[in-house]
């Protein structure tokens, strides 16, 4: 009995096959690659009644996950995040239904550990020493962590804007970190010169390793096993890279062909900032692939991606799901995540609170239906992002009172 059902890997534009079981970064043809299981062995080898029982983290679909030995499972608890109902702020926007995946109770605060977890894990199996990313904050701070427990390096790049917690979780976890005055973008070609020089190390930028795909896929696996694998009509996600909503929809087809769920997708909506749209002004446009935003700015900070790796593969699952996408303010952002907390008591981050202001219009605009189960994922914690709340609270003297 396998831990992994991994076979090979595929170019995501040709369909060319690599192998699996070296180190590998995108294809020929520049393009992601994507991991493939032997679907009829997982199928033969393991139910959805025997996950059930399994440990609480991502782990638990081990079999379509690609490590092969399950001594190299670098994990800190990682996965089986809450599906919160979300009663009263719910019925307010007109969605009873409305449920929320809350990725702010996992490591590092946001869902970027899923894809640390499962990239690291094979990594360090393949034989790899050292880890280097460019990133907006949270994907860097996560590499760092699970890099350290699994004994690798990790050399990081960010933005000088980037949220400074991300910073002191990469010192704090021994990660060589640079800021650079710029975007992910400039960052990014940092990150590609130093990997040149430095042998062992491998470049794991948002998709140019195939592995970060899977552990965010799980997410899908889990909507669906926490729904008691039904999938719902429609989910929202944060588009940065992207990579989630790609991930999800690999998942899905995944647990359609496994006959783990039926032949009903839910709709995927790729939501993004209103100062950095390229994937909606794809879609709007009726093109497959995005172009460069210049000037982009966003307090959702891992929404400011210009140009994604694998924008054409958001848009197929946008499409080939009958979703859509769309764009909010700041403004949106920011009443969100003060509404949300007011109504129900939690503190999201920026990026979900984006999709909670999308689901609004999308339910005003009559997209989404009264009667529809509704899920958006809140990538992280509202705790990584203090400076989103201002307090402009009284100073009482120490002989005062609390006004009656
Ligand atoms: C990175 C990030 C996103 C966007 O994720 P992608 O995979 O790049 O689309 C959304 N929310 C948070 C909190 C993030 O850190």
């Amino acid at each position: 009995m396998s831990f992994s059902f991994l076979s090979h890997l595929e170019c995501s534009r040709t369909g060319e096959t690599y192998d699996a079981d070296r180190v590998q970064g995108v294809s020929e043809a520049g393009a992601p690659l994507l991991a493939r299981y032997d679907l009829d062995r997982v199928r033969a080898g393991v139910s959805r009644e025997e996950i059930a029982g399994r440990a609480n983290t991502l782990w638990r679909y081990h079999e379509l996950l690609p490590v092969r030995d399950s001594a190299k499972v670098t994990t800190l608890g990682e996965g089986m995040t809450p599906m919160l109902p979300l009663p009263s702020y719910g019925a307010a926007m007109g969605v009873p239904g409305l449920l929320m995946k809350d990725e702010g109770l996992i490591p590092t605060g946001t869902f970027k550990a899923r894809g640390a977890a499962v990239g690291v894990s094979r990594a360090r199996e393949l034989g790899v020493t050292a880890v280097a990313m460019p990133t907006n904050g949270n994907a860097g701070a996560a590499w760092s962590v699970y890099a350290a427990r699994a004994g690798l390096g990790s050399l990081v790049v960010m933005p000088v804007d980037a949220p400074g917690i991300t910073r002191r979780e990469c010192v704090v976890s021994g990660a060589e970190l640079y800021l650079v005055d710029g975007l992910i973008n400039h960052a990014g070609a940092l990150v590609r010169a130093a990997v040149e020089e430095r042998p062992g190390c491998q470049d794991v930028s948002t998709l140019k390793e195939p592995y970060r795909i899977e552990g965010k896929k799980t997410m899908g696996y889990e909507i669906a096993e926490q729904l008691g694998w039904q999938v719902p009509d429609v989910i929202l996600y944060p588009a940065g890279g992207g990579v989630g909503l790609i991930g999800i929809h690999k998942a899905m087809q995944e647990m359609r062909e496994l006959g783990w769920i039926g032949a009903a997708m839910p709709r995927l909506v790729a939501v993004q900032a209103a100062g950095c749209p390229p994937i909606v002004d794809a879609f709007e446009a009726g093109h497959d692939e995005s172009t460069l935003v210049k000037g982009t700015h966003t307090l959702a900070f891992g929404l400011n991606v210009p140009k994604a790796l694998g924008d054409f593969l958001v848009l197929r699952g946008v499409r080939e799901s009958g979703g859509t996408a769309i764009a909010v303010t700041d403004e949106e952002i920011l009443a969100a995540v003060r509404d949300l907390a007011t109504a129900e008591g939690v503190w999201i981050c920026p990026e979900g609170a984006a999709c909670m202001a999308a689901a609004r219009r999308l339910r005003e605009s009559g997209w989404i239906d009264e009667h529809e189960q509704v899920v958006v994922l809140n990538t992280g914690t509202g705790l990584k992002y203090p400076e989103t709340v201002n307090v402009d609270v009284p100073v009482l003297p120490r002989d005062g009172r609390v006004p009656a």
